[in-house]
């Protein structure tokens, strides 16, 4: 065996699916994700990003994954709020969380994806709304070539420890503090 280089490898020898969770309060998570889901979809990868807890919103990631093809597709799973805590979460919610659970499942299992992106998940299992350990089984079970990446603040500790590449995202300053409200282009 050779040493390891810094070039591209293109052999299959060492090619192996893994697991990163981009969390942490800073700002970028699901960024950083879609980056890395245009990296592999460049590469000929076929990239599926399903989006917790959003919906409704008009993010223009929607419209640049339509520049792809089929290729990299985007999916909106909720409805863009999401009502929890004090009060229980409203079994609305937690359908469409169910609803999405069973949809990444799916497609983790179809063999259709090279890349499955499961953005703001790590907020539905943080809400209680979804059982890490199942979801901990069912990257475990997944085919052995498929990229996972989850996203969303407070990342479980199991999936954490399951994980490849874990990257905390930390907040130095948001313009938001200073009253800037969300910008088209940085924040949708
Ligand atoms: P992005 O989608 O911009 O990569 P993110 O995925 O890291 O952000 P989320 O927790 O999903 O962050 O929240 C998304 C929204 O919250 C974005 O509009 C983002 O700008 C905003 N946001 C993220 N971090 C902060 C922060 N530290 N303070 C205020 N707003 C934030
Ligand atoms: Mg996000």
């Amino acid at each position: 065996m050779s040493s390891t280089t810094n070039t591209a490898d293109t052999g299959s020898a060492q090619n192996r699916g893994l697991v990163l969770i981009n969390t942490g309060a800073g700002k970028g998570k699901t960024t950083a994700a879609l980056g890395t889901a245009m990296r592999a979809a460049g590469n000929g990868m076929r990239v599926l990003v399903l989006q917790f807890l959003k919906g409704s919103w008009d993010y223009g990631e929607l419209h640049a994954a339509e520049l792809f093809g089929g290729d990299l597709r985007i999916r909106q799973m909720g409805r863009g709020f999401v009502k929890v805590g004090g009060a229980e979460t409203d079994p609305e919610d937690q359908r469409l969380v169910d609803e999405a659970w069973a949809e990444a499942v799916r497609a983790m299992q179809s063999g259709e994806w090279d890349m499955l992106v499961l953005d703001e998940i790590n907020y539905t299992v943080g809400y209680g709304m979804l059982d890490p350990a199942a979801v901990a089984d069912a990257l475990r079970s997944r085919p052995p070539l498929l990229h996972v990446i989850l996203t969303g603040r407070n990342a479980h500790p199991l999936l954490v420890e399951l994980a490849d590449t874990v990257t905390e995202m930390r907040e130095v300053k948001h313009a938001y503090t200073r009253g800037i409200l969300a910008q088209r282009g940085i924040e949708f």
